[in-house]
């Protein structure tokens, strides 16, 4: 496939690189492991023709301990992500989700920051990164803002970025004591294929019940979808296979599903409400300290 003309720039500054993005309008696109992008510019998907690169810019890489949680970097790799330590030691879910994007090539290029950014309902860190209480830090011409990772997806390939706005990192919160994460996705093959229904959950037990659960579920709604129902009907019970199947029936009741090559609706709300299931006994499993 050809790939259409364009200019690329590499700013010296996170600053240079937002106030040239702002002046440049929709003509600009940052790039950053180009993994979404470059796909996007051979099937004409992508109209900007001017790429302002952020890969070389050290202060949007790497993962830094920051209070009890962590700074993610957004142009830190998925694989970066996925073998990290200090990722696994606060949420499992997160370093899972960044180990099922693709192949090995993918994830050493892919960065987390552009997984958010595309927005596409399939990715796979959103979900289990807002299961796990994650915020988002956006920095553009007017000021650098936060906002909790769920509120920054608009819909399908849509989100609250404006013109020049990066997102610098994902900053990862301390898990509240005696909690547990899980991501659980279904595809079609067992690499590099893409989620056809994904289900997060954080789950917390104390003296034995279940308290502040959050429930996310990927790829079968137009954005990462929480679900604040069957988070509730766990909510100070104890944990328990007919429980958990009743608040994975929610999950499925709630979930928005397409038909497309990958699945049909139908299937996809089977998936999730197992998923979920799964989710909810690997979560608790995790708080107990039995996995
Ligand atoms: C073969 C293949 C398999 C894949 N499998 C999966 C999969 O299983 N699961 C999955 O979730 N994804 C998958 N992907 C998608 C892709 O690898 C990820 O979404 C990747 O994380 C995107 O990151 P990137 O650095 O390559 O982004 P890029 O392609 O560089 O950018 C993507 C978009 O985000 C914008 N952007 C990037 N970083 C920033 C930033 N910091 N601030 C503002 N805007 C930014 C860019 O302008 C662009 O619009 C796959 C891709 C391929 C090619």
């Amino acid at each position: 496939m050809a790939m259409p003309d364009f200019t690329y720039v590499r700013p010296g500054s996170l600053s240079d690189a937002c106030a040239l993005a702002s002046s440049l309008g929709a003509d600009a696109a940052f790039i950053a492991g180009g993994t979404e992008l470059i796909p996007d510019f051979q099937r004409e998907r992508e109209t900007a023709r001017q790429l302002i690169a952020l890969d070389h810019l050290p202060e949007l890489r790497g993962i830094a301990e920051d209070g009890g949680g962590l700074c993610i970097g957004g142009l830190t790799t998925v694989s970066a992500v996925a073998s990290s330590p200090l990722v696994r030691a606060r949420s499992v879910a997160l370093a899972d989700a960044a180990r099922a994007i693709g192949s090995a090539q993918i994830r050493s290029l892919a960065t987390i920051g552009g997984n958010f950014c595309r927005a596409v309902p399939c990715a796979d860190t959103p979900p289990a990164a807002i299961a796990s209480g994650a915020r988002v830090r956006l920095i553009g011409v007017h000021g650098t803002r936060e906002m909790p990772a769920e509120e920054f997806f608009l819909g399908p390939r849509r989100t609250v970025l404006t013109s020049g706005e990066v997102l610098v990192a994902i900053l990862l919160p301390a898990q509240p004591a005696g909690s547990g994460t899980s991501y659980q996705r279904f595809s079609r093959r067992k690499g590099a294929s893409l989620a056809v229904a994904a289900v997060a959950a954080r789950i917390t037990v104390a003296k034995g019940r279940m308290q502040g659960a959050r429930i996310v579920l990927g790829a079968v709604s137009p954005v990462p979808l929480m679900i604040s129902a069957a988070a509730a009907m766990l909510e100070g019970e104890r944990p328990s296979a007919a429980l958990f199947a009743k608040a994975a029936a929610q999950c499925a009741v709630e979930a928005l599903p397409i038909t497309d090559v990958r699945g049909t609706a139908d299937f996809r709300r089977e998936l999730v409400s197992v998923l979920a299931q799964r989710a909810f006994e690997q979560a608790v499993e995790r708080a107990e300290g039995r996995s």
